[in-house]
């Protein structure tokens, strides 16, 4: 069973006026030294290394291919030579990766078959464009081409449903940063319908940014069958599967991803590397990212190679002599980086969290206003003055057992119970769990980011899930 809810989100919650939030600022980040570049990114099975330590590799060179299963090819991304293939941890899984050094010259090698007439591609020569630049490994369940790339076939694509918000506490002003972009998006859109024999496409546009949306409407005024569609700003109303049921009104079953119900989701920056790689032949190596927190000096945008380790990261933009927890993605559901020299930036990456570590306790926390704290319950006075609210490691409490206060229940987007899909998980019990729609839980982390209680509900609900895939 599942439940939608046409009208956008139900629950969730709206981040607001968040310390270390990204403006629309962008800088190109150097070449870095070395890039550790994983042989499973983004969507898709691990690919088999094409290339052994010692070999020189140019920028753009395919380096990894699948020989079974879906997958997408894998590039080196810089100029230089693989010093090291070995196993890395990326993003809670094992994997291969080549560490390549660079040599620091920033060429790449572009794929044949470009065309700057988006509309002039057959489907056959779109799909191995798509393919070889390795854009088909993006969006939640990859895109499907004519190559095993996606868990989708071709004939089964009914709608393309495209992100354009982002609503996690350190979110980038989508419609600011890509105003200028607003040709290239519809050119790829308009040719990424085409490919999919004219189905239905819907995008989703935050309240924030009218005039994006505007601009959108206005260069797809001649198009047909494209909606744009101005939506809630509350998180997680850009989750895949939340987006693919307010926008097309079709629900996806508890436990399955879009991709079940025939919809391809992909968000603004996955366009842009669509464009780029059908207009310029241009391999995914490199991608923006959002540096989100107070761990920054500064927070903006910036494109970085793909593969370009957290600890360079931290080098160039980090805050000298303060001790942060680094996250690849958002603050809720990111992973934290345990060794910053092997953790790169994969191209499924969006934004990273640098958020200053607070292990102190503070006494008589309770009794304290709370005006930089971000709190659901409204009882801090943040809630009521325009201060900027911080986010840091700090636990701000202690844990307790569950109080019955039902924010979880109130702001879980699916909607669950999960005060007792906690209750049932945290006690070996993800049999009676699933009865109370375990796997409709999509991990968005609001239940456990509002918990008054402190309770890990999230990382519970996880292990129970786990228990039942095991089972299975
Ligand atoms: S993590 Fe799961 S249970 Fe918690 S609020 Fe999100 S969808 Fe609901
Ligand atoms: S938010 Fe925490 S304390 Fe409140 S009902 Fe849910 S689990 Fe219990």
């Amino acid at each position: 069973m599942s439940i939608c809810f046409r009208k956008g989100v139900r629950g969730g919650y709206l981040f607001k006026n968040i310390q270390g939030t990204p403006k629309a600022n962008f800088e190109e980040m150097k070449i870095p030294k070395y890039v550790v570049i994983p042989f499973t990114q983004g969507f898709g099975e691990q690919t088999k290394p094409l290339v052994n330590v010692g070999d020189k590799v140019k920028a753009g060179q395919m380096i990894g291919k699948g020989d079974k299963g879906i997958s997408s090819p894998i590039h080196a991304t810089v100029n230089g030579k693989v010093r090291e293939i070995r196993e890395i941890e990326y993003r809670g899984k094992k994997t291969l990766a080549a560490i390549v050094d660079s040599d620091s010259s920033t060429e790449v090698v572009t794929l044949d078959g470009a065309k700057k007439d988006l509309s002039k591609f057959s489907q056959e020569s779109m799909s191995r464009l798509l393919y070889l630049s390795g854009v088909t490994s993006l969006g939640a369940t990859g895109l499907p081409t004519l190559e095993a790339s996606s868990s989708l076939s071709m004939d089964k694509v009914k709608f393309l449903v495209v992100s354009a918000l982002e609503t996690q506490p350190f979110a980038i002003p989508t419609g600011l940063v890509y105003q200028s972009k607003v040709s290239e998006i519809c050119q790829a859109l308009q040719a990424l319908q085409k490919f999919y024999k004219d189905i239905p496409v819907y995008v989703g546009v935050s309240q924030k940014d009218k005039k994006f949306a505007q601009s959108l409407r206005d260069s797809l005024s001649q198009s047909k069958n494209i909606e744009i569609h101005v939506l809630s700003h509350k998180y997680p109303q850009d989750f895949p599967e939340i987006l693919t049921e307010t926008l097309t009104g079709v629900c996806v079953p508890d436990g399955e991803k879009p991709d079940s119900v025939g919809s391809v989701v992909l968000d603004i920056a996955d366009l842009m590397a669509v464009y780029h790689a059908l207009s310029e032949g241009m391999p995914l190596v490199s991608r923006w990212i959002s540096l989100g927190g107070s761990g920054y000096k500064e927070n903006k945008l910036v494109r970085v190679r793909i593969g370009t380790p957290a600890s360079e990261i931290l080098a160039q933009f980090g805050k000298p002599g303060v001790e942060t927890r680094f996250l690849l993605g958002d603050p809720l559901t990111g992973d934290v980086a345990q060794d910053l020299a092997l953790t790169p930036v994969g191209r499924e990456i969006k934004s990273t969290s640098c958020i200053e570590e607070d292990a102190k306790r503070h006494f008589l926390f309770f009794m304290r206003p709370g005006l930089r704290a971000d709190s659901y319950s409204r009882i801090f006075a943040s809630s009521y003055l325009p201060l900027e609210k911080k986010l840091d490691t700090n636990l701000h409490g202690e844990h307790r057992p569950c109080i019955q206060c039902s924010y979880c229940e109130d702001i879980c987007p699916r909607p669950l119970l999960p005060n007792m899909l906690h209750r049932y998980c945290s006690h070996g019990m993800a049999e009676e769990a699933k009865g109370l729609r375990l796997m409709g839980c999509i991990e968005c982390g609001l239940c456990s980011y509002v918990c008054p209680s402190k309770i890990s509900i999230m990382r519970d609900i996880q292990k129970g899930k786990e228990e039942l895939k095991k089972e299975l």
